[in-house]
Order: C-alpha cells, then structure tokens, then sequence
C-alpha cells in the first residue's frame, strides 16, 4: 500500500485555497517529498505529518513553483536539528538550479545543517527496497531533464497459515524463514519447502506521479496499468494551444492517457486559477469516469485496484 498526501495542488502561482506543488509518499517507515513548491514547510506543519523520516526528496523538474520551498525548509532545519540527512533527487538542470538557491541564497558558505546530497537521476531504478522500489521515467516538460516517478510494491507470495497449521509448523524463526522462500528442517526432522505454505505470487501496488508535462504519447507504456496515477491538469480544452504552449496537459488530455494506458484511478493536480474544479472534473470523467481533483491535504491510500480517500489529521490552530 502507498499512501499520498497532497501538499499543494495549485499550478504556477497559489490560490486561496491550493499551495504550490508537493505532495508526500508514504510507504511503511518510508516517506519521499516529491516536488517542494513555496510554502511547502507549511502545508506539512498543516497536515499533521511533521518533519521526521522527510529526508528524501524527488524532484520533478527544475521550475521555481516546484523547488522554491527547498529555500525555506532548508533554512528551518538549520534552526532545529531534526534530521540528519537530506537527499534530493532530480535531474542535473533542476539540480543546477536548486544548488545555486541552497547554496548561494539559503547557505552562502555556511556548512548545510545535515549530510546534504544532490543527487542526479537518469531514468530507470533509483531505490530498490525490500519490498518495493522507485523508477524514474522521463517526461517531456519545457527544459531537459524531467522526470515522473513509478512506485511498486514487489511480487510477493502470501503466507498461508491454514496450511502451516496443517503442517504443524511450530510459530517462531521457521514460519520466518519460509515466507522469505527458504526451506527448513523443523525441530522434528521433517523438511519444509516454501512451496508448501506459500500461496500463488500476488503482483503489488503500483501507482505513479507525473509533474508537469507537455505530451502523453511517451507515457502510455510508463504508467501502463497503475493503481493510481497522479498527474497535472493545468488547462480545459477550450485552451489547448495555450496548453501545447507552455507543455501542459488538458484535463481531456490526462483523461485520455488514463484510458489509454488502462490506469485504475486517476488523480489530478496542478490545477489553475482560471478553472473552476468541477469543470476540471467534468472534463476529464467524460472520458475516464474513475477521476478526482485532488485538493490540499487531501489524503489517498493506493491498494492494488483500489483509491480510497481517508482523512488526514490536521494540526487544530489555538490561536485566538
Ligand atoms: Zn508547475
Ligand atoms: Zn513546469
């Protein structure tokens, strides 16, 4: 299961009611910031989700709505010590970017507050964990260098205990070692293969998030058959050359990605000022009903097959 927590939905510039772009991956102890909009350190004060475990950001290209909030993170953890390493992942133009904010406005010879690493991704596997991993894939936006990012729980074979009952396979470091495929020799001699209280492979989670970007062709095969897919929709159709233009998508645009490439959900983000949300929604659930506008600290738990929305705990003001 991955959970995502949208930080900031807005696209270019913030509204009222939308941040500029973040959102926060969660998978177990795991936890990657992808994209660090102005105003970012905020908007995770907001939702509850707090600074620990963040020390992983995915960046998907270099333009200011989607890096300016490195600046000022940066410069709150140089006032509290509340992590020790911070790693941030992109491509070598927005790196090139983030490196001269960081260390040319934030830090200007001062030492980083943490073990800091910029560090360049091309596209294929950036993390392979024990039991999922991250592949960065590109993406076609204004400059070189962009990238979406795919997450995926591995194949596994389930436990089943009904069988190990069966087999009276006493509880402890065998049961252990069986669900990680290795045979064993019980306390009474008898040998046991995996196979035996393993059930058939089950494919995992897969869900992936696409920044800003100007042309879906090159997707299709990326993003084939996500759980969800989470990416921008910062025109309507009626504004498709200003779209082509400055290479963003229409929401018919990422509609027709979703049902092209067999997406189970989609969620979008990167929303403007100029829409209203439910005309966002209508225009893409024409063509892919399965559709939400994500909206600030809108929270999704992403299961194999499933979508659901849950409530994100939100930090009370007590301020009179
Ligand atoms: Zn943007
Ligand atoms: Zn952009």
């Amino acid at each position: 299961m991955f959970e995502i927590v949208f930080l900031g939905t807005s696209a270019s510039a913030p509204s009222v009611h939308r941040g500029l772009s973040s959102q926060v991956v969660i998978h177990d102890e795991f936890r990657f910031l992808i994209d660090c909009g102005e105003g970012t350190q905020r908007q995770i004060l907001q939702s509850g989700l707090g600074f620990k475990r963040l020390n992983r950001v995915l960046i998907t290209h270099g333009h200011l709505d989607h890096i300016l909030g490195l600046a000022g993170l940066l410069s709150t953890f140089m006032r509290w010590d509340t992590i020790d390493k911070l790693e941030i992942y992109g491509g070598q133009w927005a790196l090139d970017r983030i490196h001269d904010l960081i260390y040319g406005i934030v830090l200007r010879g001062a030492k980083p507050p943490m073990d800091l690493q910029l560090i360049q991704i091309t596209p294929g596997l950036i993390f392979d964990e024990d039991d999922f991993t991250v592949t960065a894939f590109p993406v076609w936006h204004r400059g070189p260098d962009c990238f979406g990012y795919l997450f995926e729980e591995k194949t596994r074979r389930p436990f089943l205990p009904d069988k190990a009952d069966e087999l009276v396979i006493p509880p402890g470091p065998w049961r252990r070692d069986l669900v990680n495929g290795k045979s064993v020799t019980l306390p009474d001699g008898r040998p046991i293969h995996p196979d035996q209280v393993l059930g058939p492979e089950r494919p995992g989670t897969r869900m992936a998030h696409v920044g800003d970007v100007g042309r879906i062709d090159e997707l299709v095969q990326a993003v084939q058959e996500v759980d969800a897919l989470i990416i921008e929709a910062t025109y309507l159709q009626e504004e498709s050359e200003m779209a082509d233009q400055f290479a963003h998508l229409t929401a018919r645009q990422a509609a027709e990605l979703a049902a092209g490439a067999g997406v189970k959900h989609l969620i979008l983000t990167h929303i403007s000022r100029r829409y209203r949300e439910r005309d966002v929604l209508a225009e893409a659930q024409a063509i892919f009903p399965n559709t939400v506008v994500a909206r600030d600290f809108d929270a999704f738990q992403i299961r194999r097959g499933e979508c659901m929305k849950v409530e994100q705990v939100k930090e009370t003001s007590n301020s009179k």
